[in-house]
């Protein structure tokens, strides 16, 4: 195919580097991968797959206190966090292994070392010079902990998926997804959890709706939510951390967890002496065929200044593969990326807005309910779920889909493709409903609340 050791080499094997690696050698490329740490990066080994399984595993207080309602008895529940810990970790390890023999069983050559780019066609890795017909950055993102005094005494979601011991009592900052998924998880193995936000409204990015119902149910659960809160420095204080507060308070913990966002991992990968252009924060720029200013070179996943999700990296990927090797029909349209947050309850959301929708179109009709789902009739537990639909007025297109409750992101993931179809309102209305589900709601909805 051509003059190069490889057609392709890969730097990081997470799930956007994995996906496009294969796509490619199934088009016939000769393809390398070059992965440092573990295989299938961040969501494998320090996201998505082990705080999952860890928000199931908070999840079962509630579980056995529910069950009380429906006539069970059992003993007193207790908690092993080094359990936790070893399963998820045999469970990682089988995922490393498939995620290598998907590689090596597509023909994929796999260097378990760091390369750097050395220009537009070379890599270096273990001392020796590969050159290649595309280069494609795939390494992720990396937590950031802003830059206060003891700082390095504070934790990230990677260290806490592998803590000793859990701690008693913990402060988690952040106001975004992996906050308050760990605050909801904590919370639920029976952690003393204080979320501190410097925000005055959660999950900031989303419908307003969802921050400010969720807040309201974390709390209920005993997460204890400080809002407009600034940490400004972290102290030891024999076995206890104090957080110093900017208004002069102080709270004392075991452990702080930051989860303030996470940057591009680009320090050190050669790509600025390549010529490539980066964001501020060190984003890979590219653009919508993810081809960076040097035409070699393509980025995908959470190093480039678009949406940090796993799906969206595989998605990437494939057009990556498909571009390069394949047809190079496949384009991304980012319009309707469905997400959740599995915080406790979760949250799921897709398409605009009410606040987006606003801006975007003349009128809109707004439609939500809030209610007690039927399971809590009998377990008593004061959990509500709040659905809402945001929808176009003129064309009666619905633009947005939301909801804080039990298995919302199951039930959002529905939703996305109705509204990647372009359904409308009336389509929804004459959906018959699944009774009795809470994702009924969504299709029994007819009196909107505001216009
Ligand atoms: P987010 O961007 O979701 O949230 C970051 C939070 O930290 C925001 O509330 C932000 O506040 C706050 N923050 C940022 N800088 C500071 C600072 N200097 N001091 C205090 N607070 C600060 O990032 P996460 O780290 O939670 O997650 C990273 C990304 O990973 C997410 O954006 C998401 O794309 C992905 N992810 C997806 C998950 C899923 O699909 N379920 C789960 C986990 C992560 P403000 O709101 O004021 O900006």
């Amino acid at each position: 195919m051509s003059d190069y050791d490889y057609d392709l080499f890969t730097i990081g094997a997470g799930s956007g580097g994995v996906r496009a690696s294969r796509m490619s050698a199934a088009h016939g490329a000769r393809v390398a991968v070059a992965e440092e740490r573990y295989m299938g990066g961040t969501c494998v080994n320090v996201g998505c797959i082990p705080k999952k399984l860890f928000a199931y595993a908070g999840h079962y207080a509630e579980d056995f206190e529910d069950a009380h309602g429906f006539g069970w008895t059992a003993g007193k529940p207790s908690f092993d966090w080094p359990t936790l810990v070893a399963n998820k970790d045999k469970e990682i390890a089988r995922l490393n292994g498939i995620y290598e023999r998907l590689l090596t069983g597509a023909g994929v050559t796999v260097f378990k070392s760091r390369a750097r780019v050395v220009d537009a066609h070379t890599v270096e890795i273990e001392g020796r010079r590969l050159s290649a017909r595309h280069i494609l950055v795939a390494t992720g993102g990396w937590p950031v902990v802003p830059n206060i005094p003891g700082k390095d005494l504070a934790i990230t979601s990677n260290e806490a998926f592998h803590l000793a011991r859990l701690p008693k009592r913990v402060v988690v900052v952040g106001g975004g997804y992996i906050a308050l998924e760990f605050a909801s998880i904590f919370r639920g193995l029976g952690v003393d959890t204080v979320l501190s936000y410097r925000g005055d409204c959660l999950l900031k990015v989303f419908d307003s709706d969802l921050g400010t119902f969720l807040g309201a149910e974390m709390a209920k659960k005993g997460v204890r939510i400080c809002l407009r809160s600034h940490i400004v420095s972290i102290e030891r204080r024999g076995d206890n951390l104090v957080c110093g507060l900017s208004d002069g308070a102080t709270i004392e913990t075991d452990a702080v967890m930051y989860a303030t966002g996470r940057n591009p991992n680009t320090t050190g990968l050669g790509l600025e002496r390549a010529g490539v252009d980066l964001a501020a924060n060190g984003a890979v720029i590219v653009d919508d065929r993810f081809q960076t200013n040097v035409a070699s070179v393509h980025a995908i996943g959470d190093v480039i200044h678009k949406v940090q999700l796993t799906p969206v990296a595989l998605a990437e990927g494939m057009v990556v593969a498909d571009r390069l090797f394949g047809q190079g029909r496949r384009t991304l349209d980012y319009r309707h990326v469905a997400t959740a947050v599995f915080s406790q309850p979760n949250v799921g959301t897709v398409g605009l807005s009410e606040a987006q929708a606003r801006h975007e179109y003349a009128d809109i009709v707004i439609y939500k309910s809030t209610f007690t789902a039927l399971k809590h009739r009998l377990s008593g537990r004061n959990e509500l779920t709040l659905m809402k639909l945001v929808v176009d007025k003129a064309t009666d297109r619905v633009l947005g889909v939301h909801m804080v409750g039990a298995e919302a992101g199951e039930i959002i993931q529905g939703f996305a493709v109705a509204l990647t179809c372009g359904a409308t309102k009336a389509q929804l209305d004459a959906t018959i409903g699944i009774h009795p589900t809470a994702a009924e709601e969504l299709v029994t909805m007819r009196e909107p609340v505001a216009g």
